[in-house]
């Protein structure tokens, strides 16, 4: 059987990476790379049935907000930090209408309430959507509710590492284009396997994270997939602390004695590399809507 990349269909690819699930399954996958649009896609993508159970661990960090231990820890810490940082990339401070795709237990969209932001958010982990709902009072819809949304209610669509987990790329960019504003912005948090600590970790990279990670970003293919949209990349900035907890759970994958300070070491590298290079182990892409653009 041929091989289709996901987004441009090409069935002109080729194999870039083995690796396993270290986080939980140990099952092998592949990362193929397309030679078309340069998006890498994990093989095989478990079918939407068997899905879930690659996300079911008490480790599963960004539903768990309860986990002891050191890494965990630092996540919530930083957590706190990235949020404010988040924001205001995000609404520029201003009070919009914000829809947080993946919103998790709602962190984000909470900060964004208080602020006066107008929020609705989607979540396919009942367990996490029903957390988010207490913490906001607002009714948190699952990803079919998707499709039932109005054309052009938001300002603003975050999706904080939640592309990387889709399936469907067409159909969920088209639901990204129909839904924003005209000028209206798309904030795609993303890792990015062009950093350095992707290049020392190779198949341990944390956030490959097969097969929960079915897609794999980098600016060149960030900018081949939404030339073909009413969607375009305005701004790129940098996720600062994703290196730090990346270069750790790699490490754990690893499996390297003085992993905590290694990893720390790794972190720090990473980012004084992509001062030059701009290639940050996590990228936030920042695009407008554009309706008058040919497509
Ligand atoms: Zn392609």
């Amino acid at each position: 059987m041929n091989i289709k990349c996901p987004w441009c269909e090409s069935e002109n690819n080729s194999s870039f990476l083995k690796l396993k699930d270290y986080f939980l399954s140990q099952e092998e996958f592949e990362i193929y790379e397309c030679e078309e649009c340069k998006l890498l896609f994990t093989i095989p993508c478990p079918p939407p049935s068997e899905i879930g159970n690659y996300y079911k661990s008490e480790d599963y960090l960004s539903h768990n907000e309860k986990k002891k231990g050191i890494v965990p820890t630092i996540y919530n810490f930083v957590k706190g930090i990235n949020i404010k940082n988040k924001y205001r990339i995000t609404t520029g401070e201003k009070k919009v209408s914000l829809l947080d795709i993946g919103c998790g237990v709602g962190d984000f969209l909470l900060y964004a309430k208080k602020n006066g932001c107008k929020i609705t958010g989607i979540e396919p982990n009942e367990d996490a959507r029903n957390i988010a709902e207490k913490k906001l009072g607002n009714r948190i819809h699952s990803p079919e509710e998707l499709q039932n949304i109005p054309n052009n209610s938001f300002d603003v669509i975050t999706m904080w590492h939640v592309l990387e987990h889709v399936e469907n790329l067409k159909e969920e960019i088209f639901h990204l284009q129909r839904l924003l504003k005209n000028n209206g912005r798309l904030i795609l948090a993303l890792p990015n396997f062009k950093s350095y600590d992707a290049i020392i970790y190779k198949d341990k990279w944390a956030a490959y994270d097969v097969p929960r990670h079915v897609n794999h970003f980098s600016e060149e293919s960030i900018k081949n997939i939404f030339k073909r949209t009413n969607l375009q990349l305005i701004d790129i900035k940098p996720l600062k602390w994703d290196s730090y907890y990346i270069s750790m759970l790699s490490e754990k994958y690893c499996n390297h004695s003085y992993g905590f300070i290694r990893g720390c070491i790794n972190g720090w590298k990473s980012n004084i590399k992509a001062r030059k290079s701009g290639q940050y182990s996590s990228l936030v892409y920042v695009l407008k809507k554009s309706d008058d653009m040919t497509a």
